[in-house]
């Protein structure tokens, strides 16, 4: 019989696959590391589990314990699925402005959840940050896994996300193109990829427009997951070799080509970084012997009323909504 003895076993090992449609008439092998596969839906069940393993080890989460982060997107999905698993309790901080649909999964997991005012400022006691290191002062037994700061995310990456890619294109990859959140990712991976190739492999960032990673000052944007308006110690700039800025539109657009064309029905990063993987294919003029691999962080079904809503879309400018259609406009 074949089975996984815990949901967690089926973290990482997910597949590479070739891009058609979108990548045509270029010359390079464009793949894409499809990280919705993972068992909570994205790249962070990594990192939650490799976090949660190593405060564990230094004995800053024992049996009973508590997990505490503000966070409302994939690092709590996947500190949820790992605590659940492990027995811990989780707690949650977030900002009055997510979502039900982001609540409710959390919550689907058994977390509790903690909403603050999203308008104070940074330093109020109500606010998101001050609240979520209250309780981890308050809550007996609480561990702050500190997404930003903590080295054991992109330690993940370096043990699991950049094996896996080595592996699985035989030594083969020339480009790794990630986009840049807390950076765990890419720091992660490009630190692995630059040692095993003797520092052949080059490693770009993806970045939302107006972020800081891109020189920008950390101007809104609208993609979710990427792009900072400061600079997390999770970032290591020696080991990228040039970031990539992408529009909203530019995004968006890749986004929804992608399900369409492609079969991949990925969140609004994603796109981003196929974006910027195809800008830097033509910027480098990258020919045949060239091979991508483009992570794809997390699934398209969190982005159902933004990104896949026409109108949603249409109320920023990015697409002119289509009209529904009669049964005589699709009897054909
Ligand atoms: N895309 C999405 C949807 C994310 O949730 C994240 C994580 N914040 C990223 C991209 C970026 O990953 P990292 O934090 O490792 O830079």
């Amino acid at each position: 019989m074949k089975y996984a003895n815990s949901v967690l076993d089926l973290i990482g090992n997910t597949p590479l696959v070739k891009l058609g449609p979108v990548a045509a008439g270029l010359a390079p092998t464009i793949l894409v590391k499809i990280e919705y596969l993972n068992p909570g839906g994205s790249s962070k069940d990594r990192i939650a589990e490799r976090i949660i393993d190593a405060a564990e080890a230094e004995g800053l989460l024992k049996p009973g314990g508590t997990i505490v982060e503000p966070t409302s997107g994939n690092t709590g999905v996947g500190l949820a699925l790992v605590a659940q698993q492990r027995g811990y309790r989780c707690v949650f901080v977030l900002p009055d402005k997510v979502g039900e649909d982001k609540r409710n999964v959390l919550m689907a997991y058994g977390a509790e959840i903690v909403v603050t005012p999203t308008a104070v400022a940074p330093d109020s006691p109500e606010s998101y940050y001050s609240v979520s290191d209250r309780l981890a002062r308050e809550i007996p037994g609480a561990f702050k896994p500190n997404q930003y700061s903590n080295p054991n995310g992109p330690r993940s990456h370096y043990e699991t996300t950049g094996p896996e890619i080595w592996r699985d294109t035989d030594g083969k990859i020339t480009h790794f193109v990630a986009g840049v959140g807390t950076g765990g990712t890419i720091s992660g991976v490009g630190k692995y990829l630059k040692e095993v190739s003797d520092g052949a492999v080059q490693i770009i960032g993806a970045d939302p427009e107006g972020s800081v990673y891109s020189g920008g000052t950390g101007r809104p944007y609208l993609v979710e997951g990427v792009g900072e308006d400061f600079w997390p110690t999770a970032y290591d700039p020696t080991v990228v070799d040039r970031v990539i800025a992408a529009t909203d539109a530019e995004s968006f657009d890749m986004t929804r080509r992608l399900a369409r064309e492609e079969g991949l029905l990925v969140g609004g990063s994603s796109g981003m970084a196929v974006d910027v993987a195809l800008k830097a294919v033509r910027e480098l003029d990258l020919g045949p012997d060239a091979v991508v691999v483009v992570l794809l962080p997390d699934g398209g079904r969190g982005y159902l009323g933004k990104i896949f809503n026409e109108k949603w879309m249409q109320s920023y400018g990015f697409i002119q909504v289509s009209d529904e259609k009669t049964v005589a406009d699709v009897v054909r």
